[in-house]
């Protein structure tokens, strides 16, 4: 194992990445080592850069969707091989023994610990994590494409299943997360509307080619009522916009980590029962059952590589909108 290794770390909020040698990690109890392939770049990682999410780890190596080997184990971890193909997402720790982690809804820890804000994540070449947070992944498909489904697609599949059973589905927003969604809910029978930001030709055909039975701005309204609407842009605008296409008794999911203040809105855009919740992180559950989907689809997510020196230009590109699917930085 090399002692020391390449990685992107963040110095201070609004400030670019740095890229520095600094010592290999050494996985500590219950830890793997994992040897970084691919990592994807997601929202999330602004809002830790530019402050949105406050008290990342110092110097954090950013990275939630990280696509590698096994290259160490702690004494006693017996859940992976050295070699073992292995994906680490968001969620990195969890406490167990509160009430949210004894019912099913770890995601909802007050104690949990995320990869890549509190703990060093994939925008380097090794990263640790905890072992029983990490996924074994389905063969198939290449570390690059695989990447985008560790946060995205997981974190998208449990905003999914957070619209019931809605056959006309609105997307807003329609970028790493929001065209994996697309595709499983095509795969489902349901119908997709895709909402882009005004005036980006681009992304429309985007979701059109995706299977999108419609693609406009995310100000126009769609030609007919939605079931369902799923906000993965961070605009709170979008909110009282979404309700007022839905139908009575429809549910507004708004699935990203943080959005700007949702503006006051009239009562009656959200009487009839609409309903409007978040999703918040991920089970490792959410995180199973979506592996274990994904390939029977299959999901394919469009990937734009870049080496990992290129992660403050890929982060540029997200924070532009000039993306295509899913930025991945390969190490
Ligand atoms: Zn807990
Ligand atoms: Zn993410």
């Amino acid at each position: 194992m090399p002692s020391t290794m390449r990685a992107m770390q963040l110095d201070a909020a609004k400030r670019l990445l740095t890229l520095r040698m600094i010592d290999t990690p050494v996985p500590g109890d219950h830890q793997l080592l994992v040897k970084v392939a691919a990592c994807g770049v997601c929202r999330t990682d602004l809002h830790v850069i530019d402050g949105e999410l406050p008290n990342p780890k110092p110097h954090v190596v950013p990275g939630h969707e990280v696509v590698g080997t096994v290259a160490a184990r702690a004494p006693g971890v017996s859940a992976f091989s050295i070699g073992d193909r292995v994906g680490v997402p968001w969620l990195g720790w969890t406490c167990g023994e509160c009430e949210y982690c004894r019912t099913g809804r770890e995601n909802l820890c007050d104690k949990a610990t995320f990869t890549g804000y509190h703990l060093d994540g994939g925008y380097a070449e090794f990263a640790v994590a905890n072992a029983a947070f990490a996924f074994p992944l389905p063969e198939g498909l290449g570390d690059t494409e695989t990447a985008p489904l560790l946060c995205a697609g997981m974190i998208g599949y449990r905003a999914l299943v957070a619209t019931g059973p809605a056959e006309r589905l609105g997307i807003y927003g329609f970028g790493a997360a929001g065209h994996i969604v697309a595709q499983l809910a095509r795969h489902q029978g349901r119908r997709v509307f895709a909402f882009t930001r005004p005036g980006d030709a681009p992304a429309k055909q985007f979701a059109l080619d995706l299977g999108a039975v419609w693609a406009g701005d995310a100000d126009t309204d769609p030609p007919e009522p939605l079931d369902a609407a799923i906000i993965f842009a961070p605009v709170g605008l979008l909110v009282p916009a979404a309700l007022k296409v839905v139908v009575k008794g429809g549910t507004v999911v708004c699935a990203g980590i943080h959005m700007s203040d949702i503006p006051p809105l009239p009562y009656q855009l959200l009487w009839g029962e609409r309903v409007v919740r978040s999703v918040a992180n991920l089970t490792r559950r959410d995180g199973e059952e979506f592996l274990a989907l994904a390939p029977t689809i299959p999901v394919r997510a469009a990937v734009q590589p870049f080496p990992l020196a290129d992660a403050n230009e890929a982060l540029r590109r997200l924070r532009e909108g000039e993306l295509r699917g899913a930025a991945v930085l390969t190490v």
